[in-house]
């Protein structure tokens, strides 16, 4: 039986820049438009062609590429009241983006058209059909039913009459909004039901959904309105948007094109990328990753303890709902003291030490030593590599620290200005480098005279960057003073690798995080050590 294809419209780059903390520049919405195309995205929503310069000049660099079998749409509100399509200022700026899609959002609820744009039912209308007519000699017309769910649970013979006032004018999809993103599967599948119904004579049309999640269930009701018929989901990646965020993208195109029967996606390709999307779209955006986001988290496949790390290298299927590669994703096992030798040796996978039972041993001994110390490798991916590595003899360093120091106080008991400078010494290949940085904070200082020292070796490591640092108190055990625990997650732009420290010496902990990053980061880009 042939797959029923269904619509992927993303609108990352119009309601994911509305998210709190999204800003996009040009050349970042450049960017991302240029890789959901990639990915096979059906639609891709640039912004509002009027609102902006930046969105204007959007759409005329757009033109330039080639974007395969994906479309631009420019984005826009009805006109506005008493005034022609033509003579609209917004109507015109759409017609001028040259897009190959237009999205035209008009009002559905009676309550919206007379409380707040002041204007009688019939006018709001006759504002939606005129608008759609004007730009469907244009351009391929999506209207937008703005609070479509709300609006008919008010008046639903009044929001019924919206979509065919827009039908009439020649939009070809109906895009049903839940805009204040409150509404449940159920009731999403029985309105949208109902609004198919009351356009049956417009067979040309077909329907979409564009749902917020302020109830959590943006992707729940997206899947709910496919089940009805529905051919087009709009969203975002990663789900970024106003409030509590729009549709996820990522998990809507997981869940239709892995788990649900009948249905393709981006034409049946491209569900691989997944995850190097929504990681790009997270560093463009400069927001955090989420590491239990489904499908393509960091801890979406993170396995922990010794049992089931057996049972997922016997039968991934056992713990896993797919198989992380489809989305682009991969299987991580995460060390702990509790978990012994089945996870060291799922781990070492990439060792090849599978076999070596005395290597095996070793690694286990010197992971029970360091945990012993305050240790903890579970969040320290990169530093366990390192140390595999170094049991296994094929560690081979890219410099060694000689000694460092660091000084941080105040300028002046006047000024209370706080200073840090890290002063560091290091021996790489057969020269001994000297270098001394400021900083803000004692840690920065030493990371930045490291790296300054470092890059006209090892320029690789200009695309490496600090994710996130953590420092907790540790109890050791073993009856001394508590010691000071250091995390240092580091990435660039493949991936993120976790590091550790430990010392009764934060400095001192931190220092060797920032150590282990930097080798991590020679070591998996195969980078020859300088002499
Ligand atoms: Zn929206």
């Amino acid at each position: 039986m042939s797959k029923k294809p269904i619509f992927i419209y993303d609108t990352t780059l119009r309601d994911g820049s509305q998210g709190e903390g999204v800003s996009f520049s040009l050349n970042d919405k450049l960017q991302i438009a240029l890789r959901l195309a990639e990915t096979g995205i059906d639609f891709i929503e640039g912004g509002y062609p009027l609102s902006n310069e930046k969105d204007e000049a959007f759409f005329k660099q757009i033109r330039e590429h080639d974007l395969g079998g994906s479309q631009i749409c420019a984005f826009g509100m009805t006109r506005r009241r008493s005034m022609k399509a033509q003579d609209d200022p917004g109507m015109k700026a759409l017609v001028a983006a040259k897009s190959p899609g237009i999205t035209v959002v008009g009002k559905t609820w009676d309550f919206h058209a007379t409380e707040v744009l002041g204007v009688s039912l019939e006018e709001n209308l006759a504002m939606i059909g005129e608008s759609v007519e004007f730009l469907a000699e244009n351009a391929h017309v999506i209207y937008d039913a703005e609070h479509f769910f709300d609006g008919f649970r008010a008046n639903p013979e009044y929001a019924i009459k919206t979509l065919r006032a827009a039908a009439a004018g020649g939009a070809k999809v109906m895009a049903l909004c839940d805009t204040n993103g409150g509404s449940l599967p159920e009731q999403i599948a029985a309105i949208t039901t109902k609004a198919m119904e009351g356009l049956q004579d417009y067979p040309g049309v077909s329907f979409g959904i564009h749902c917020h999640n302020d109830g959590e269930l943006a992707v729940a009701n997206s899947l709910a309105a496919v089940d009805v018929g529905v051919t087009q989901v709009q969203g975002t990646i990663n789900g970024i948007g106003e409030r509590c965020g729009n549709a996820d993208l990522i998990s809507v195109i997981g869940n239709l094109g892995l788990k649900k029967e009948g249905y393709s996606v981006l034409g049946g390709e491209g569900l691989s990328h997944l995850t190097e999307l929504s990681r790009f779209v997270y560093e463009t955006a400069n927001l955090q990753w989420r590491n239990g986001q489904a499908f393509v988290g960091q801890s979406a496949f993170a396995h922990k303890g010794g049992m089931h790390v057996h049972a997922i290298n016997k039968a991934s299927k056992t713990y896993e709902h797919i198989d992380p590669s489809l989305v682009g994703n991969e299987r991580r096992i995460l060390v702990s003291e509790l978990s012994g030798r089945s996870n060291i040796i799922a781990v070492a996978d990439k060792h090849s030490i599978q076999d070596d039972k005395e290597v095996q041993s070793k690694i286990l001994a010197e992971v029970v030593r360091l945990e012993n110390q305050g240790f903890q490798f579970e969040n320290a991916g990169g530093s366990f590599d390192l140390l595999i590595k170094r049991v296994v003899g094929s560690f081979t360093p890219h410099f060694s620290p000689l000694k460092y120091r660091v000084v941080a106080g105040e300028t002046s008991a006047d000024e209370r200005d706080v200073y840090s400078e890290a002063i560091l010494k290091i021996r790489i290949g057969d020269q001994d480098v000297f270098n001394a940085a400021e900083g803000h904070g004692p840690v920065n200082a030493l990371d930045t005279a490291l790296r300054e020292v470092l890059l006209p070796f090892y320029p690789q490591l200009r695309d490496m960057h600090l994710v996130d640092y953590k420092v907790r108190v540790v109890d050791n055990g073993a009856g001394t003073a508590a010691g000071t625990r250091v995390n240092i997650e580091s990435g660039d732009k493949e991936e993120t690798w976790g590091t550790i420290g430990v010392s009764d010496n934060i400095i001192e902990a931190s220092f060797q995080a920032l150590l282990d990053s930097v080798e991590y980061k020679l070591h998996k880009d195969n980078v020859t050590p300088a002499t």
